[in-house]
């Protein structure tokens, strides 16, 4: 039976494992980001150190961005711009491919993440749906037709513009780039910056989440116009506040004002806005469910050709 590797490389935080899916998980490990050349490191001494387990078939990698998904694009698997130090133009797919010579699959987080839940989790039997996480930054990944969404580079659903009223919220946005995008208003750092408190420390009742619930909705409001998705999943740790998920539905409701006619939008509000069905796990599943699409040639890889 083939056996995968995936990474789930985060801004803060690596995830590798090794196993088949979520019922067999044989070897997995965490560490903090550091810099390229230390964490790749430790990258490899992991799968080194679990040789034992068998040959891998293929490894995912979920990556931190902005990256090159494109597997056309000499830089395919790339990281590119990131402002994280040291990290910008390092060939992160290329490096594992270099330790561990087998096929290499490569996109960003979110939308691996969104495939670990059209495998294993919430998007099962699903064509078409969109994750969403919010915690240090805000991303979003999304299927349509059976296929995650690329094009000159991949979403970058956290800088939308979302209506923000300065009388009522003076917060200026914490995004380095755009100020008050959807990701500058609503991410875990910007709600500890406006109310100076960090977010886990915030009682389920304080007035924050009602602010949260109301931007958070606002951006779902538009991707749900956009792209008219079955289902909108939304992970990350800021969405560990589980008072979030009925504000942000009724807030949708809200928004749409009876214009939509989807009965499964409207009658079935509470399965169409919903938690990852693999939690927290989505990221580092979704790097195995990745390398399992690799083997299966229905996912493009780094391979041992080259692209
Ligand atoms: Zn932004």
């Amino acid at each position: 039976m083939p056996l995968y590797g995936g990474i789930e490389g985060g801004g803060t935080k690596f995830v590798c494992a090794i196993g088949t899916g979520p019922d067999d998980i044989r070897a997995e490990i965490r560490f903090d980001t550091g810099a390229p050349a230390e964490t790749l490191a430790q990258v490899a001494t992991f799968f080194s150190e679990h040789q034992a387990l068998g040959p891998l078939s293929a490894v995912g990698i979920a990556s931190f961005g902005p990256i090159d998904p494109d597997p056309t694009s000499a830089r395919f698997g790339y990281v590119t711009t990131t402002p994280k130090p040291g990290w910008a133009h390092t060939d992160f797919a290329g490096a594992v491919h270099s330790m561990l010579r087998v096929p290499v699959g490569f996109d960003t987080d979110v939308n691996v993440a969104a495939l670990g839940e059209h495998r294993w989790g919430a998007a099962r039997e699903l064509d078409t749906f969109v994750y969403l996480t919010v915690g240090t930054g805000i991303g979003g990944g999304a299927m349509a037709n059976g296929a995650l969404i690329h094009g000159v580079m991949h979403p970058e659903m956290g800088h939308i513009r979302v209506p923000h009223d300065l009388a009522l919220d003076p917060y200026p946005g914490h995004c380095p780039y755009h100020g008050d995008c959807l990701e500058g208003l609503c991410c875990g750092p910007a709600i500890e910056e406006r109310w100076g408190v960090p977010s886990e420390n915030l009682a389920p009742d304080h007035p924050a989440w009602e602010l949260e619930a109301r931007y958070l909705a606002s951006g779902v409001m538009n991707f749900l116009l956009t792209l008219a998705p079955q289902r909108i999943i939304m992970g990350g740790g800021v969405m560990h506040q589980q008072q979030l998920f009925p504000m942000i539905r009724r807030y949708v409701l809200e928004l749409l004002n009876g214009y939509l006619q989807a009965e499964r939008v409207i009658a079935d509000i509470d399965n169409y806005i919903l938690p990852p069905g693999l939690g927290d796990r989505a990221g580092v599943l979704g790097a195995i469910a990745l390398a399992e699409g690799v083997h299966r040639c229905e996912l493009p890889a780094l391979d041992r050709a080259g692209v």
